[in-house]
């Protein structure tokens, strides 16, 4: 039987539309790329998650000449995040800026791994885990939930 998924999200034709607390974070996401150490792909990548008490926390790629020993921004902040809000860990809202190698803002669309630490952060923490992404030609694509950037996800019964 043939099915059908369908997928929510939003776009912001500039991060003008997003409301004071939404541009906050994609500012503080794109100023997270100056602290981006990428000297092998050039692509400098700025995540910005608020928390439940409204704290930022931020992070970058980290790259390493051995490379699967480098980390996603996104991942940073979410790891970085749990460490500072500890197992009750609350992500109200996940922001992410990329500048390629040619100083231009680039889209900054999450890869899968970052996706998988995403939902199991959403699934943690029990309400939904929103998702706003800096395009390359300024708007802004916003999801809801996790689940609309990773359907059919990895879940295994511990
Ligand atoms: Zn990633």
């Amino acid at each position: 039987m043939q099915k059908t998924l369908t997928i929510n999200y939003q776009e912001y034709s500039s991060a003008q539309e997003l409301n004071a607390k939404d541009r906050e974070l994609m500012e503080a996401a794109r100023k997270a790329t100056e602290t981006s150490y990428s000297p092998y792909s050039k692509f400098r990548v700025g995540a910005a998650v608020r928390l439940g008490d409204g704290e930022i926390v931020t992070g970058s790629n980290q790259e390493n000449l051995a490379y699967p020993s480098g980390l996603c921004a996104e991942r940073v902040a979410l790891f970085t995040a749990s460490v500072r809000a500890g197992e009750k860990c609350v992500v109200e809202t996940l922001a992410i800026a990329a500048i390629d190698s040619n100083g231009r803002v680039a889209e900054a669309s999450p890869c899968g791994a970052c996706r998988q630490v995403m939902i199991e952060q959403e699934q943690r923490q029990g309400k939904p885990l929103r998702t706003l992404v800096a395009l390359g030609d300024g708007r802004v694509r916003e999801y809801n939930s996790v689940a609309d950037l990773l359907p059919f996800v990895f879940a295994a019964e511990f």
